[in-house]
């Protein structure tokens, strides 16, 4: 017997109707390029969403029409966040900091029909446009008929702009109702390990995930919160949060392009932010720019950090220096992004000092609707004990299951279950802690060391401003650690103080073989340290080490 409740389908554009009825007039505020503010509210952004429908009809998109994006988190992005996904097209959100060659091929995979871009875009798009000829038929500039660029495309490729398009178009549209499985964004892995694969996620799979991430134990959204997503809008969606707030009636505060410290700090303080969430690397700049300029925050009750581990050293600043909590989570685009996160449950609310901190490194708790274990080489369970390392392994309702062009299921085995790619522990309290990606994991004489904690505790030392362990080849161990370290300005790093952090924190067989000070580390289009530039760089760097002392 089925129940007898209305099976209504989570449709994306029931979230932003949801906040023009219920919290019309609270804030979407956006710095734009130039620097200066545009405030709109929700009642308002969703009229300009379906307007924005009304302008692409008149462009030729319609169901399933890929629809791409080169934008920084904003409100027009936001409006094609909406307009695209709610007329049932696909918003293809393509990451600016990817190379003109990988954007091309994601365009081309995509089959892109239009492309919206800022104008601060103007000679990227001017570099990918003709490769991309055949598939794109326009490309919409996200500005005033004022301030449109001069651009240079190929014959057939038009060169619009946003706001011309939207004065001469009328907001007559009503949402429709469709299947909720259908496609509603695409998002591209940032390639790190091969070609860029398209991640689709539906309109079930983002709502579901949009509510997810605003129970209490996660983000924890209100009605009186503004949340500034740090997280660009083409990274996993901003990882949700451009659902997630509308439908608890937060506020969004759009920081654009602006990401440096200073700007960041200014615009927290002016908006009143409450909540914000972003990779390491940007809450770094924030902490030494607090730090030097004396600055304090004076609404933010809490930080999300994601997309990598979250060193000790900002786990424990924020909160003692500046009385704001950082949240640590983990996630992938594969998974929309949320998994885990990692708030205080029954037991570890108590814990302190030491204790605390050493569990709030870990990744968290896996949020309800995700399952997770850890499996070995062979694909059998491993214990939650927290020492047993194993293949993380993940399923759920906003989990990949193929992905775009190949078959449903594909991505995953005959149970569903999402390889992600990660190596972790769990502890008897359900605690995941990622230890290492499994191609970046070190195997010295059959032992796993994890690369991620040698890293945390080099970024611990006060004149290391980056920090990367990879795997160099050993004659007798098989690999071993090489750390490879960028100096924070003005200082000098001495290799055994750096070595000497190590000693009473990991086994003795773990401390690296070498430290190498170089002035910088290569980075993917997400910010992440390239491990696999820097794998074939280092791979011989003992054996080579070797060589030239054996001739000595
Ligand atoms: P890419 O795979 O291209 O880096 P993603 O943004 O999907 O793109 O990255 C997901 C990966 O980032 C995860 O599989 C994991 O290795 C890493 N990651 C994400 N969050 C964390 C975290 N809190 N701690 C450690 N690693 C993390």
């Amino acid at each position: 017997m089925f129940g007898l409740m209305q099976d209504r389908p989570l449709m994306i554009s029931s979230i932003i109707r949801h906040a023009s009825r219920h919290h019309a007039q609270t804030e979407v505020v956006s710095k734009t390029i130039d620097g200066s503010i545009h405030r709109t509210n929700y009642a308002a952004l969703e009229i300009r969403a379906r307007r924005l429908v009304r302008v692409l009809q008149t462009l030729g998109i319609g169901r399933d029409d890929r629809v791409a994006t080169l934008g920084w988190n904003g409100f027009r992005h936001l409006e094609l966040y909406y307009g695209v996904s709610g007329m049932g097209a696909i918003c293809h959100t393509i990451n600016p900091r990817l190379g003109p060659k990988d954007i091309g091929f994601i365009i081309d995979d995509a089959s892109d029909r239009v492309l919206f871009a800022e104008t601060s875009f103007v000679a990227l798009v001017e570099a990918i446009a003709p490769a991309i000829a055949d598939t794109l038929r326009a490309v919409v500039f996200m500005c005033d008929a004022a301030d449109m660029p001069q651009v240079s495309l190929p014959p057939g490729m038009a060169g619009l702009c946003y706001e011309t398009l939207m004065a001469a178009a009328d907001d007559e549209y009503a949402w429709p109702e469709f299947d909720e499985r259908q496609a509603a964004s695409l998002c591209y892995t940032s390639g790190t390990t091969g070609r860029p694969k398209g991640v689709l996620y539906s309109h079930r799979s983002t709502v579901l995930h949009a509510m997810a991430i605003s129970a209490a134990d996660v983000f924890g959204l209100r009605a009186v919160d503004r949340v500034l997503p740090v997280v660009p809008m083409f990274h996993v969606n901003a990882w949700g949060l451009p659902y997630a707030a509308p439908a608890a009636g937060s506020a969004l505060i759009m920081p654009g392009r602006h990401l440096d410290g200073a700007s960041l700090t200014q615009l927290m303080n002016d908006e009143r932010v409450t909540m914000s969430a972003g990779v390491p690397t940007i809450w770094m700049g924030l902490l030494n720019y607090l730090r030097s300029s004396g600055q304090r925050l004076h609404s933010v009750r809490s930080l999300v950090i994601g997309g990598s581990a979250c060193p000790r050293l900002l786990l424990d600043a924020f909160d003692r220096e500046y009385g704001v909590r950082v949240d640590h989570a983990w996630g992938m685009s594969e998974t929309s992004p949320l998994g885990t996160f990692n708030a205080p449950g029954q037991a570890s609310a108590a814990y302190q000092g030491e204790t605390l901190l050493r569990h709030r490194e870990k990744q968290g708790r896996g949020i309800f609707g995700i399952d997770m274990k850890i499996v070995d080489d062979a694909g059998a369970a491993l214990p939650w004990d927290g020492l047993a390392q194993g293949n993380l392994l993940v399923r759920g309702a906003w989990v990949a299951s193929g992905y775009f062009g190949e078959a449903p299921g594909s991505a995953c085995d005959a149970d569903g279950w999402f390889a992600t790619g990660d190596v972790a522990t769990i502890d008897a309290l359900g605690t995941m802690e990622i230890t290492d990606r499994s191609k970046d994991v070190i195997k010295s004489g059959g032992e796993w060391i994890s690369s991620i904690a040698l890293e945390n505790i080099a970024v611990g030392h006060p004149d290391v401003a980056e920090a990367a362990i990879v795997a160099a080849s050993h004659e007798k161990w098989t690999e071993r650690p090489v750390l490879v370290v960028v100096a924070r300005d003005g200082c000098t790093i001495e290799v055994d103080s750096v070595l000497a952090l190590y000693r009473d924190r990991v086994p003795s067989w773990w401390l690296p073989d070498a430290v190498i000070v170089v002035d910088e580390l290569p980075h993917t289009a997400t910010g992440k340290v390239h491990k696999l530039t820097l794998r074939m760089r280092y791979r011989d760097h003992l054996l080579r080490a070797k060589e030239i002392s054996d001739l000595r």
